[in-house]
């Protein structure tokens, strides 16, 4: 088989040139890292369930007119996307508070905010992400203001959709990342939904019982890390069919 040339190798992914112009092949890694990689592990099948999930909502988004960067899925651990010059910023969508806010703020993980925050960070790991304000992003030009238009309205609907496919299975959405990427069609540009959407990415709360079903589980040491994503394949019916069953379900509070 011929070599593919690698584009970029990040934490947790490894981008290859797509088959034709305009396309990358995104393959997802076992590799798990937190704290700005100071934390790594390898979860044998997480590449192989964040592949299924993030195909699983960028499909679920553009079935609602979310334009994002999903083409097709090509095997377990790869999929096909389209290339975008992404946007260098980490967009958190934020309904519960938790993590980084709790903590900067002093408000007990798990409280409603009144409603949803969206926060910017500067996607530097070498700076660990800091948070950022429209006013840096505008001033050093990472975004436009349409951009910023453009991108607070693709969060909440971002927001409003996984609530909603998570409430349906029982899952609290407390918060994500996204990343969005300017796409060229024509004359035209525009911005589309980028990078994944996953539980390395996402905060996801049992409603009942409160067990963390996200990467806090590996971030904070709270359980088997591989049980807790295979939890939401299989609440949301996208469970690959070659995936090992749970065993036991792993209850934290
Ligand atoms: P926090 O700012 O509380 O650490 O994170 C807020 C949300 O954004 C969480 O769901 C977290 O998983 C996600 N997030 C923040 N930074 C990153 C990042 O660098 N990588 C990934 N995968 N998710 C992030």
């Amino acid at each position: 088989m011929a070599r593919r040339k690698k584009i970029y190798e990040g934490k947790a992914k490894i981008l290859y040139e797509g088959p034709e112009p305009g396309t990358i092949v995104q393959y997802f890694k076992d590799d798990a890292t937190a704290f700005n990689a100071e934390k790594k592990a390898v979860i044998e099948g997480k590449g192989v369930l964040n592949n299924r999930l993030s195909e699983f909502f960028m499909t679920g988004l553009g079935q609602i007119g979310v334009p994002n960067h999903f083409i097709k899925r090509l095997n377990m651990r790869e999929q096909l996307v389209r290339s975008v010059e992404i946007i260098p910023l980490e967009i958190i969508v934020r309904n519960y508070a938790a993590g980084t806010m709790s903590k900067r703020l002093g408000i007990e993980e798990g409280t409603q905010l009144p409603r949803p925050i969206v926060e910017y960070c500067y996607k530097d790991d070498s700076l660990g992400d800091p948070l950022v304000t429209e006013e840096h992003i505008a001033a050093f030009g990472w975004a436009s203001q349409q951009d910023m238009d453009d991108i607070l309205s693709l969060a909440l609907r971002v927001n409003d959709f996984l609530s909603g496919v998570m409430m349906a299975v029982g899952i609290r959405l407390v918060d994500f990342k996204i990343e969005v990427g300017r796409v060229f069609d024509g004359d035209f540009q525009r911005l589309i939904v980028a990078d994944e959407i996953s539980p390395d990415s996402c905060r996801l709360w049992d409603i009942e019982t409160g067990q963390k079903l996200d990467k806090d589980v590996f971030r904070r040491d709270l359980g088997d890390l591989k049980d807790a994503y295979t939890e939401v394949a299989k609440r949301l019916g996208v469970m690959p069919k070659t995936a090992a069953p749970i065993t036991k379900p792993t209850l934290i509070n």
